[in-house]
This record gives C-alpha cells, structure tokens and sequence, in this order.
C-alpha cells in the first residue's frame, strides 16, 4: 500500500510540475484582482494522523507579492499550497506551521490538538480550487492534506479588518508588487509604550540593513509598523506563573522549552497584517528576556531587547523569510526528530548529501573533502561540516559557525547568504 501511495504521490508531483510549466504563461489580472484573501484554517491531530478544516475567508488589503512566477521555485516547506484553474497550476507556495513543529514532539504522540494557520493568496476572479499539500517525513514527496473549491463571490467572504491599528511607516522604498513589504507587529506593547515601539521598529531595521546581504538590499524592502496596542506590557511565562494582557497572547515556554517565544493563535497574527502589504510577518515581543522562534512563510518573532536582541532578531527572520535551517545540534529544543537524514531536508543551508547537487555543491571549492574536518584552519572556509538541524550526525551545513549556529557568529554563511537573496529577487522581480 505504502508503495501505490509513494508512485500514486510521484505521478502527481509530476503532474504539478508539468502544470508549473503552463502556470507561467497565464497573466495575473486574467486570474486575479489586486487585493488580497486570507484563507483561514484549523490544523488538528497527532503525531500520527493530521486533518485540515476550513475557518473561513477575510477579503484583505492589497496583494504585494510577485505578479510574476506565481509558482514558486524552491520546493521549500512541510506544507505547500497551491491553487489549479482546472487542471493548471496558476500559484503554489510553500510554509511551516507551529502545528507541523509540534508534530514531532514527544506530547504530540499522546494528545491531539489543533492549530491556526491562515495563507494568502491573490484574490482569485474566479473559482479556484486551493489543495494544501503535507511533505511526507518518510520519503519527503507531498501527499494531499486538504481540498476546497473558493468562490470568490460568496457572500460570506469577510470584508474589512476586524482590527484597525495605526500604520506606521519604518521605511517606503516603492510599489510594494516589486518591494519586499516587512510587516513589524507591535506585542505587549502598552498605549504608553508606542514611541518605543518606533524607535525598536527601526533599531530593528537598522540591525538587519548591518548585516550581509540585507546591506546590499535596503531598497528592496518596504517597512511597515502595526501599533497594536496591547492592555499591559511584557508577555506571558507560564513556567514561572507571570501572565500578561496582550494583544497576540505571545508566551514563552512553548512545547515546554524555556526560550522558545511564540504566538499561539496565526491567524489572529495574520489579521493585524489586513491592511497592510505584508510579504514577511515579524512580531516584536516587548521583553528583554532572551527568545524567540522563526517559521518559513507563517510568522517570525523574538525578544525587543536585552543584550542579543539584534542577533536573535536576524537568525529568526532567516528561518521565516527564506526558509534557512537552523545549523546547531544541541540539546536545546524539544522535538524528537525534526528532519530525517535518509532524506535530502526541504531547507537550503543542510544537507543529508542524498541530493547535494541541489543544494552548495555548486559552491564547493575544488577537492574539498567531504565530510570537512571541523578544525580551526576551516574557520571561513565553506564545506561540508557534520552536525545540524539539532543531529549532530547524518545532516551536514556549510560553515562552521553560520548566524543560523550561534550568537557569536558575525554573519551569514554564504550558502545562507544566497538563499537571501534568491528569495529577495523572488518579491523584487
Ligand atoms: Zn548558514
């Protein structure tokens, strides 16, 4: 059985790429208009078993990503969605979710839960049918989770925000169709706090346009500020029993772990967004207590301040912007196992070498040995070093000390630094 599931998931993996071939060739303003729908959706279950419901639709502000190769290239994510007009792909992205994360810890293999994530979409002129594909931690091919026809002329599609906060420019640098459009959402920040929030919206700013490639690319990026106004300031730490009145319930001690700092609720993330173009969603968490948590395409956040607030801000914003895997292999998160080595990992920074060719092979200096010994000469110098995606055997990263490692590394390795700016080129087309 498993066998007919594996070849049947192979024809329609086929099946989409040679749909991605003809997708291209279908202009925008034949499918969509310029606004934006938000697909809101439950995910539920266990470790063993995951469902997928439909929540509802909410009619949104302007669509500011690509108009062009609206399906996406890279084959990023445990989940991508697309969206057929018959039988053609006209638009397929790809995201993690706090769900899917929560999958592979060891409570997941006891309790059931349930999840929001919401997905943007252009918004559609015509019926569309939206799929919601899983990649399969076994063999690493997407099986279809969800299907649902959307009519964008149905009655009970939400218009307006139900949140209307003040706007704040950071930075306007052009259309946002051909910008990268960077949202900061303000979180457990009080009325009286808001002019702080400006001021860490552009320390925020300025700590990423430090750092290579961003430097190269302050143009590209539009920066705009949600002032949501939150009852008190700081945020939740339910291991040490302080709970706070805030507008995204942020908390600390997420899957029992002590740093990890994240929204429970995406959607209610998503909906601070409504009115504003947003092509990557970056919470700012008014607490110098050190954590933070980044996922591809669904929301980053971290700590405003505190001695690594800069550091942890860049390396979380890797994980959500452009898919970047985290290159360390301690004990310091919860989950059982998070990639599988047998597979090639869907994120650009590791390998499990079953398909290096797609990932720096290209980059490789002549004769480097592989696996790289992890000696003081190969400081700076890219290869293949054993140890990352929290295993310190079977994945392999390119650098021995990459910002997506640790705090004390000054940058981005240069396979994390090409993965940036291929999806900075993605939204700036
Ligand atoms: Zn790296």
């Amino acid at each position: 059985m498993k066998r007919i599931m594996s070849l049947l998931a192979f024809l329609l993996m086929s099946w989409v790429n040679l749909s991605q071939l003809q997708a291209n060739t279908l202009p925008y303003e034949k499918l969509f208009t310029n606004d934006r729908l938000r697909i809101d959706l439950i995910f539920c279950g266990n470790a063993q078993q995951e469902d997928v419901y439909l929540a509802g639709y909410q009619h949104e502000s302007i669509w500011s990503g690509p108009k062009t190769g609206l399906v996406e290239p890279y084959g990023y994510g445990n989940y991508v969605y697309e969206l057929y007009l018959g039988e053609t792909c006209v638009f397929s992205k790809g995201f993690n979710s706090l769900f899917q994360e929560w999958t592979t810890t060891a409570e997941a293999q006891t309790v059931d839960k349930a999840m929001t994530t919401s997905l943007w979409i252009p918004y559609p002129k015509t019926e569309l049918r939206l799929v919601v594909y899983r990649r399969s931690s076994q063999d690493g091919l997407l099986y279809s989770l969800f299907e649902t026809t959307i009519d964008p002329n149905s009655k009970l599609i939400r218009h307006g925000a139900q949140q209307n906060w003040p706007i704040y420019t950071v930075q306007e640098k052009g259309d946002p169709e051909n910008h990268v459009d960077l949202v900061f959402v303000a979180e457990g920040y009080s009325k009286d706090d808001m002019e702080k929030f400006r001021a860490d919206c552009h320390r925020f700013a300025e700590n990423l346009f430090a750092m290579a490639p961003y430097d190269q690319h302050r143009d590209d990026f539009n920066i705009w500020a949600v002032e949501a106004v939150s009852e008190e300031s700081g945020t939740d730490l339910p291991h040490q029993d302080i709970w706070k009145q805030t507008v995204l319930n942020t908390h600390f001690y997420t899957f029992y772990s002590d740093r990890y700092l994240t929204v429970p609720d995406q959607t209610l993330a998503a909906s601070l967004a409504a009115n504003v173009p947003c092509d990557a969603l970056y919470v700012i968490v008014n607490t110098d207590i050190y954590g933070g948590g980044g996922i591809y395409n669904y929301y980053g956040l971290s700590m405003s301040d505190g001695k690594y607030s800069a550091e942890v801000f860049v390396h979380e914003f890797g994980h959500s912007f452009a898919n970047l895997g985290d290159e360390y292999y301690d004990n310091s998160v919860t989950y059982e196992e998070f990639f599988n080595a047998r597979i090639e990992p869907h994120v650009p920074n590791l390998t499990s070498l079953v398909n290096f060719e797609s990932k720096w092979k290209d980059m490789l200096p002549e004769n480097c040995p592989v696996p790289t010994p992890q000696v003081p000469e190969n400081e700076g110098k890219l290869g293949v070093y054993e140890g990352g995606g929290y295993m310190a055997r079977g994945l392999y990263r390119p650098w021995m000390d990459c910002r997506m490692k640790t705090n004390r590394a000054p940058a981005y390795c240069p396979v994390c630094q090409r993965a940036i700016v291929r999806m900075i080129e993605h939204y700036t087309r």
